[in-house]
């Protein structure tokens, strides 16, 4: 197992607000306005975070491989230059956040976004959750991994994300695990899928127990998911594998995309399906309200298939 230095977390936050008072980061949260709004389905209420900024014009909205950032990641922004058991990997301050001390998990030598996660990367994942788990002042951390051209990337070197999710904000993911045994990766058992919830998620709920959660376990639970994954894409004939990875310490996500856009304008990313919505102008905010968020991403993902018995169509 992966071990996170000791004050990793002091550590992070030192280097986030050296850079931050050098000007070698834009903190982009400074005048957003936040909202929560409820969404109804049968029964069930569902909570979405919106985020109204009106000044992310910072942000490169497509990076190439010949102009990459993170070919060279600034030293102002590099928390650890070398991480992982082979210390492939470097840790490495978001440039634009909109949440103070967002960070990611860079390959060192370029690996293409639209790859899956390997095992040592899932290892590294966890490695780092459970360190923010134990040390993150009580914030509750995610990891994020946009793969696909419409998963809402913007980034084509491989990066893995990590950021608190909002105070007192429940993703429906957390209502889905909550009283679910713990995810078996074998033929015979289906992950979690709300069948409320219009759009097509797979869900792991991992053992709560840190040591059952091995490399071996991590890889295999990823494939599971990406197996469904992969034929909900098949069957729709998709032309692209796109999908959102989310983690927490409790479960593992995985979300076919469809489109890395709602009507052509709202971005939506792994941030997005799990219910944080950002909204750049008063007009996407309407457009968010009078659609609601659960219909956005029906619209961004693919229809559900909970209850669907598995065929010799699937992978
Ligand atoms: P994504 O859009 O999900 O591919 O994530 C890429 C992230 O990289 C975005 O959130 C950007 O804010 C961030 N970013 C862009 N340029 C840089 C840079 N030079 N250094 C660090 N982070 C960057
Ligand atoms: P972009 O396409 O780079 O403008 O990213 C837009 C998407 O980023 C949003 O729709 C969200 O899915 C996601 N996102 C990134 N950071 C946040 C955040 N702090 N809060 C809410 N959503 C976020």
């Amino acid at each position: 197992m992966i071990t996170v230095p000791d004050q990793f977390y002091s550590t992070l936050q030192e280097k986030y607000r050296t850079a931050l008072a050098g000007g070698h980061l834009t903190f982009d949260g400074e005048s957003a306005s936040h909202e929560l709004i409820d969404y109804k389905i049968n029964d069930k209420t569902f909570q979405c975070h919106l985020t109204e900024l009106k000044s992310l014009e910072h942000r490169p909205e497509k990076g190439t491989v010949a102009k990459n950032p993170f070919a060279k990641p600034e030293p102002e922004l590099t928390i650890l230059s070398e991480f992982g058991e082979k210390n492939e990997f470097k840790l490495v301050l978001n440039k634009f956040p909109v949440v103070p001390a967002h960070f990611m998990l860079v390959t060192n030598t370029f690996i293409s976004q639209n790859t899956p996660l390997s095992p040592s990367e899932l290892s590294a994942i966890y490695a780092l959750l459970m360190g923010l788990k134990s040390d993150g002042e009580g914030k509750n951390w995610f990891a994020f991994y946009n793969c696909g051209p419409e998963s809402g990337a913007s980034q084509p070197h491989k990066h893995v994300q990590f950021m608190p999710l909002p105070t007192n904000y429940q993703p429906f993911t957390a209502k889905i695990v909550e009283t679910s045994e713990s995810f078996i990766p074998d033929q015979t058992h289906e992950p979690l899928q709300d069948a409320d919830i219009p759009f097509a998620h797979f869900v792991a709920k991992l053992p709560s127990e840190k040591e059952k959660l091995t490399e071996e376990y991590l890889a295999m639970t990823f494939v599971s998911l990406l197996q469904r994954t992969l034929s909900v894409l098949k069957a729709h004939d998709a032309n692209h594998i796109s999908y959102n990875f989310c983690a927490t310490t409790n479960y593992m996500m995985l979300v076919p995309r469809s489109s890395a856009k709602f009507d052509e304008t709202l971005g939506i990313n792994s941030c997005g399906v799990l219910g944080l919505i950002l909204s750049k102008n008063d007009g996407t905010t309407a457009l968010i309200k009078s659609t609601g968020f659960m219909s956005i991403l029906e619209a961004v993902g693919f229809p559900k298939t909970a209850g669907e018995a598995s065929n010799e169509y699937m992978y």
